[in-house]
């Protein structure tokens, strides 16, 4: 009865070990079908990324308010000290971090599972999922928004690349390190699933779940194939195929860019056009197979038996 309990109550928080009734917990929630919830990818990060660039760039910041501190990781109050007075010089991406250079540092910025970073004019009312605001000097607010607190931010004044979140990720999918022949050499003699590969963010970052099952698709490779099987040839596919789908995605986020400067509605993830995932014995839009879906290493994998091997 009591690990029934345990087990039942542990799905809610992050925390290692939470017993408090739900209602109770502060801790950041865990979404009962966590596949089934859009979260933010690189293409909505990215995107994020061009939108609220533009607007604050070059603005100094006033102030900072943090209505709740208990984020994916705790908010510093050293942050409220030593942001005001500084301008923003630059605002980047790297896998699924948003760094925004000060003039003493870096705010290292994560989306989590559902956060979104708005600019609004100052003054907006804050809602209860309003966690930060970020007052800059001409009116307008950095705003971060999460229902399920697993964002946050980090500030370092060290180089941002060297920063213990993002110094062991590996290579950028849009950018030329990652390659077919890059890819090859690191597939040759490992034995794990292909699509877990893509997922390992120390190896490639930013492909998320539902990229991974669409560019598998698009090269007509199965999710579950062993890394070690593929040829030269097959890895050409792949990275065509996953740098196709994440352009695409950012592509259709570029219409959606008014949704990060203003205060109307909610940053909408992108209605990109899913070949395979979500459509599990619906018919291949290529072959009219019914498509199939498991589960690999426990997430949602939606393949077609016929087009990819
Ligand atoms: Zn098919």
């Amino acid at each position: 009865m009591r690990w029934a309990l345990v087990l039942f109550e542990v799905r809610h928080c992050a925390g290692a070990l939470c017993f408090l009734p739900v209602q109770q917990c502060t801790g950041p929630l865990i979404p009962p079908h966590q596949d089934l919830v859009p979260v933010p990818e690189l293409p909505e990060v990215e995107t994020t990324c061009r939108g609220i660039a533009p607007p604050l760039l070059g603005h100094q910041v006033e102030k900072i308010a943090v209505q709740q501190s208990r984020l994916r990781w705790p908010v510093s109050p050293l942050l409220a000290r030593v942001l005001p007075g500084q301008t923003l010089a630059k605002v980047e991406r790297r896998a699924k971090y948003l760094l925004l250079t000060f003039d003493a540092g870096t705010l290292i910025a994560h989306l989590g599972m559902s956060g979104s970073l708005r600019v609004v004019p100052a003054g907006t009312p804050v809602m209860p999922h309003d966690h930060v605001d970020i007052l800059f000097s001409h009116h307008r607010v950095l705003r971060l928004t999460d229902p399920r607190r697993f964002g946050g931010f980090v500030w370092t004044e060290q180089q941002p690349l060297q920063h213990r979140l993002l110094k062991d990720l590996g290579p950028e999918p849009l950018s030329d390190a990652f390659g077919a022949d890059w890819l090859f050499s690191h597939v040759s003699r490992r034995k794990r699933t292909i699509k877990s590969f893509l997922m390992d963010s120390h190896l490639l970052v930013g492909v998320g779940n539902i990229y991974a099952n669409e560019a598998l698709f698009l090269a007509g490779i199965r999710p579950d194939r062993s890394c070690e099987t593929l040829t030269l040839a097959a890895c050409q596919a792949l990275v065509a195929a996953v740098k196709t789908v994440l352009s695409k995605a950012i592509a259709a986020g570029g219409t959606s860019l008014k949704n990060f400067v203003n205060s109307e509605g909610e940053p909408g993830w992108f209605a990109i056009e899913l070949a395979v995932y979500g459509r599990a014995g619906q018919p291949c839009t290529r072959c009219g197979e019914a498509v199939r879906d498991v589960r690999l290493h426990s997430r949602s994998t939606f393949f077609c038996p016929n087009c990819q091997c």
